[in-house]
């Protein structure tokens, strides 16, 4: 995965902006092009008061996570992407033939390594950024691809531009 400095800096200040929980993002690149060249915020629905009030985002997170206790406490090991944001970020791709390649999501005081529930959340063909962040500050990042949906998480190399 090739991406820019602007963008992987963009990433490293959501995660920062969003300690200690866990924040999230959408990774965009030009339609052809081989650098993902921005990154784009959405909502973590975990650490978002709306979804205490809306039925269909509760059952969006049961679907996803059916075990899940405490669900006001997971954000800060837990994220799951706002679904209007994501739609509402794909529409302006589309007008301005940007192309959606990959995910972002920040690990609060934990390493860079691809979980099982991030495992088992992948999509095939897509890059998955993960940074560690200590205290605050983004100290490590690294980047995945699955084999096929659900499929475990494996490293790819990161090539910043
Ligand atoms: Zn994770």
């Amino acid at each position: 995965m090739k991406i820019t400095q602007a963008a992987l800096e963009q990433v490293s200040a959501h995660a920062s902006d969003g300690y200690p929980h866990e924040v999230c993002g959408i990774l965009i690149r030009a339609n052809g092009a081989g650098v993902v060249s921005e990154a784009r915020r959405v909502r973590n629905i975990m650490e978002d008061e709306e979804r205490t009030r809306d039925p269909a985002l509760l059952s969006f997170i049961r679907e996803r996570f059916p075990a899940l206790d405490n669900l006001g406490e997971r954000a800060r090991d837990r994220y799951l992407m706002h679904p209007r944001d994501q739609m509402r970020i794909q529409r302006e791709c589309d007008d301005r033939g940007l192309e959606i390649v990959g995910y972002y999501h920040s690990h609060p005081d934990h390493p860079a390594r691809a979980s099982v529930t991030d495992s088992e959340g992948s999509w095939a063909s897509t890059f998955y950024l993960i940074v560690s962040c200590v205290q605050g500050n983004v100290v490590d990042w690294k980047a995945f691809v699955a084999e096929r949906d659900g499929a475990a998480l494996q490293p790819e190399s990161v090539e910043v531009v």
